[in-house]
């Protein structure tokens, strides 16, 4: 079974810097169905550098303060309700990295929960099971504190920073537009509300990211209808956090689907 060892313990990978991530993961379906994202997920996890670990931060872990999974062997959850059967019974039994965990909550400072009965809920492993087909990077999830503002989760963002160099990838996992009461299942593409709030996100992202993206409001009236609870949004807020000075900023999978959800995806570094 791997297990995660702080690359930056190596002397030969002192120069590694890993990227960071943000998947828009859409519909649990894409874990299972060979779709454009499904293949875009497993190229990616073909041609970053292979990580350590991977931190992820998705929208469907929220707590009140911040929690990490440090078990070594995390569950696969399956949060979700009607779809088939095939996608109940997906296991994705990435090992957890205990180490890891603990370095998260050294990062983050003040309380933060480790959790060793949490497992790795569909937001993390549904695009996981797609870039690492074979389990075999340990993976811990970070929980969204429902308790903060944008502001402060892209906060709590930068403090991993040190993370990159230590060949952990920050997967940050959810939808810049995410609105379910609205969703169309047969509609391919996006509502022009929604498309006009998924370009102005990525206007935001290619002038800089920083504190425009983290008061999300802002960015335009269709910000309520985007994101009418902040959990599929935040994630973003900590790729972004991860973005040094002169950093490129890669989008892809560029498409709103489903009329109220974005599929964007954005790669720092
Ligand atoms: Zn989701």
């Amino acid at each position: 079974m791997a297990q995660y060892r702080s690359l930056a313990s190596t002397p030969a990978a002192a120069t590694t810097r890993m990227p960071a991530l943000f998947v828009g993961h859409g519909s649990p379906l894409n874990a299972i169905e060979d779709n454009e994202f499904h293949r875009a997920w497993a190229r990616l996890g073909s041609q970053l550098p292979w990580p350590a670990a991977v931190l992820c931060v998705s929208a469907h872990w929220e707590t009140q303060g911040p929690a990490v999974t440090s078990g070594a062997a995390p569950a696969t959850i399956h949060d979700f309700g009607g779809f088939p059967p095939e996608l109940f019974a997906v296991k994705y039994p990435a090992p957890g990295a205990p180490t890891l965990a603990a370095r998260v909550a050294e990062l983050l400072g003040g309380e933060v929960t480790q959790d060793d009965r949490r497992g790795l809920d569909h937001g993390a492993w549904s695009v996981l099971r797609a870039m690492y087909p074979d389990a075999d990077v340990p993976v811990v999830q970070l929980s969204l504190d429902r308790g903060r503002a944008p502001e402060e989760h892209a906060e709590l963002g930068r403090a991993l920073l040190p993370l990159r160099d230590e060949g952990v990838l920050l997967l940050g996992s959810g939808n810049v537009v995410h609105n379910l009461g609205l969703l169309q299942w047969n509609l391919p593409a996006g509502f022009d509300w929604a498309l006009r709030f998924h370009e102005r996100v990525k206007a935001a992202l290619v002038a800089g990211g920083g504190a425009a993206l983290a008061r999300p409001r802002e960015l335009g009236p269709e910000a309520e209808l985007a994101i009418p609870s902040a959990e599929h949004f935040l994630p973003l807020l900590y790729v972004d956090a991860l973005r040094r000075q002169g950093e490129s900023v890669a989008l892809l999978t560029d498409r709103v689907v489903l009329g109220s959800i974005s599929m964007l995806s954005v790669l720092v570094g």
